[in-house]
């Protein structure tokens, strides 16, 4: 479905899938102003006789745009062209105004800046009406005549090798005064909105397809931002744990450490009594030497309990 939110949707019932007229245009490369030569406000009656060409668009004198063929069908105002081009008709009072008004300008540049988006048809002054060529263009360029300037000039008509977008020999469509301002005015104006201005000038519609293309997949990240964040957050615990688990094995360490210290100094009394002992039995003191027992025995108690702490530990 490809209908511009900001124009009046006025469907021509045989360009609608399953109408006579309907064809598919997968592809739109190209868009092509005319001018219409009338002071209406609508070409829909026009557009619904049958035996008529059909333009998708027209921009009225106040810029207010309708539209009657969906961007996805081919319409029928280019002839050769019509298997790739999006065609704009407008309001010219009839042929009197032979130039935008300003209303138009920034009708055709907001359409532009739309159809580039959606159709991705390039910013950029379509070269002529060859085969292939991608752009904004207007329909002077695939039409025969005696032009102020030559095929190829900006004010001349149909190259060599272009397509015939009209049957009608010096058909004046559009006006110089048209096609000046759409090189001088609405590309550069379409190229502005497209690049900065455009979510100042988007429709609820337009805001929601970008909602679900650019804020949805943003939002995902965020989220997945999240998980690793709680993920960084039980490592950091998990990282904690293994602190204390490490202090809690220092603990024991030390204790051990300590018990081994005390062990050792206990020796050392074993040490230091067993000499004491060797010169009260050289003495014959054996009051002594059964005070030194009993030392002995509670020493060998102390090492043996030391010891026993730690296994349990
Ligand atoms: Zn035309």
């Amino acid at each position: 479905m490809a209908r511009y939110p900001r124009a009046i949707w006025k469907p021509i019932e045989r360009y609608k899938p399953g109408g006579s007229s309907h064809q598919v245009m997968p592809n739109p490369g190209r868009l092509c102003y005319h001018t219409a030569v009338t002071s209406g406000d609508s070409l829909f009656a026009l557009f619904n006789t049958p035996g008529n060409a059909v333009a998708h668009f027209y921009v009225r004198e106040d810029g207010k745009v309708e539209q009657y063929v969906e961007t996805r069908t081919r319409a029928s105002a280019n002839l050769e062209g019509n298997h790739d081009t999006i065609s704009v008709e407008s309001w010219d009072d009839g042929g009197r105004r032979r130039t935008w008004t300003g209303a138009q300008v920034e009708a055709c540049a907001e359409l532009a800046a739309w159809v580039n988006k959606v159709h991705h048809i390039p910013l950029r002054r379509l070269p002529s009406s060859r085969p292939g060529t991608e752009g904004v263009g207007w329909h002077r360029l695939g039409i025969d005549g005696n032009f102020p300037q030559r095929p190829g000039e900006l004010l001349g008509g149909r190259v060599p090798g272009g397509e015939h977008w009209s049957a009608s020999f010096g058909k004046v469509c559009p006006f110089d005064g048209k096609i000046l301002g759409i090189v001088n005015d609405i590309l550069p104006r379409a190229r502005r909105i497209a690049e900065g201005d455009w979510f100042d000038m988007a429709t609820k519609a337009e805001l929601g397809e970008v909602v679900e293309n650019k804020v949805a997949p943003l939002r995902r990240e965020l989220a997945e931002y999240r998980r690793n964040e709680v993920a960084r957050d039980a490592k950091a615990r998990e990282e904690f744990a293994e602190y204390r688990r490490n202090e809690v094995a220092r603990d024991a360490e030390a204790r051990k450490e300590f018990a081994e210290f005390r062990r050792n100094s206990f020796r050392r009394e074993q040490l230091l009594i067993s000499l004491i002992r060797a010169q009260a039995e050289r003495l014959g003191d054996t009051a002594t030497i059964q005070q030194l027992n009993q030392v002995q025995a509670e020493l060998e108690a102390a090492i043996r309990d030391s010891g026993t702490a730690i296994d349990t530990d």
